[in-house]
């Protein structure tokens, strides 16, 4: 980081801004805002705009490295937090390739990079987020979420549905836990009943029936079409072939919730594995501040991500974000080169090219992926006069 590279970044940041169309949130008068620097990753908060062409303004103005926005509707969004006046928040939720549990390419390039590989794990997550859990489970229609790229290695959902803005703290913590499967409670979804006076029966969920109910049933008869998944699950070899052998009758007979005919002597486990398949990907930390704290900051959806560079950019739709390449279709700075030295041991792919690595090494390399490695702190931007 050098004066001469910050005033660099800040004049591409100030360029797009310019240009950008459409960077007001809807609700803008109720929002807080909050600013980044190079010194403060939020060092503005309690500010708010009265119509897109004076929020313009100021990004144009100050260049902001990082720019914040409240999920909550305030009153007054100037005023101190106490004295907001609360009107509700949108729920929204925090994928990022950082918290995947055991994502393999992580081993080889470490916590601060984001390759391909860790993009497209995130892209996987936000897809089972909305498809398992969003609409099947909550019942909200696609067009009420919206997608967004964080600008560096993952993703943001936001839930905009009217039922959700009242829902308070712990309205929101039970909507995390349920998502990310927090504290399963096994005795919840196996049970005995009594048949005759000396045999008692293993009970449990069926696959039709919605929610983790549904869904660990329908996980494990998916297993059960494989040897090796069922004994990945945890289940004894014996077992397992057993399984396999009889999986006609053991399909008709959880179908009724009959568990009792699968005897699995290890249940509990197999069922906690069978659940944490299921969860999204996050570890524990799933960002739960996002999720649960009602008056959190997000990154303002089309604003730039100041580590990166690149568009916090909007993703239209579930389909739209298959085929959504953030190195390519969130890349900010399209025009010009900037002179760099760069030492970077890692592959950069943007823009369908490929930089680096590279040993302390004086280049000219097009603007995004300068301002990229820079941001990153594995380049320096120098002065080529
Ligand atoms: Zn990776």
């Amino acid at each position: 980081m050098s004066d001469f590279g910050n005033k660099a970044i800040a004049g591409y940041i100030r360029e797009y801004y310019k240009a950008a169309v459409a960077i007001a949130p809807d609700h803008l008068e109720q929002r807080e805002f909050g600013f980044g620097s190079f010194a403060s990753r939020i060092a503005v908060r309690h500010t708010a705009f009265k119509s897109d062409r004076e929020l313009r303004a100021y990004l144009v103005d100050t260049a902001p490295l990082h720019v914040d926005y409240s999920a909550a509707y305030y009153k007054d969004p100037e005023a101190p937090m106490d004295k907001k006046g609360w009107l509700g928040s949108e729920l929204r939720f925090d994928i990022d390739a950082g918290d995947i549990v055991k994502l393999p390419c992580r081993i080889e390039h470490g916590k601060e990079w984001a390759c391909e590989k860790c993009l497209q794990a995130a892209k996987e997550e936000v897809v089972r987020l909305i498809e398992n859990f969003l609409v099947p489970d909550f019942g909200f229609s696609a067009r009420e979420l919206e997608i967004n790229f964080s600008g560096n290695r993952g993703y943001h959902v936001h839930v905009r549905k009217e039922s959700v803005l009242s829902l308070d703290k712990r309205a929101r913590e039970e909507i995390s836990n349920y998502i990310f499967g927090n504290d399963p409670d096994y005795d919840a979804f196996f049970y005995t009943v009594r048949v005759d006076p000396r045999h008692e029966k293993q009970m449990g969920p069926k696959p039709k029936e919605g929610g983790w109910r549904g869904k660990v049933a329908t996980a494990f008869l998916n297993a059960a079409s494989s040897k090796e998944d069922l004994t990945s699950l945890g289940i004894d070899k014996v077992t397992a072939s057993w399984i396999f052998r009889n999986i006609a009758k053991v399909r008709e007979q959880v179908a009724e919730g009959n568990w009792d005919f699968v005897r699995i002597p290890n249940r509990e486990s197999v069922f906690e594995n069978l659940l944490s398949r299921q969860v999204i990907n996050q570890g524990n930390r799933i960002d739960k501040g996002v999720t649960n704290d009602p008056s959190h900051l997000m990154r303002l959806p089309n604003s730039i991500h100041g580590g990166t560079g690149l568009i916090a950019k909007k993703v239209p739709s579930l389909a739209a974000l298959e085929i959504f390449d953030p190195m390519k279709g969130a890349i900010a700075f399209k025009t010009g080169e900037l002179k760099v030295k760069a030492d970077s041991r890692y592959r950069l792919s943007m823009n369908g090219r490929e930089f680096g690595p590279y040993k302390n090494e004086e280049l000219e390399l097009p603007a995004y992926a300068a301002t990229y490695l820079y941001l990153k702190g594995l380049a320096d931007i120098i002065n080529s006069k």
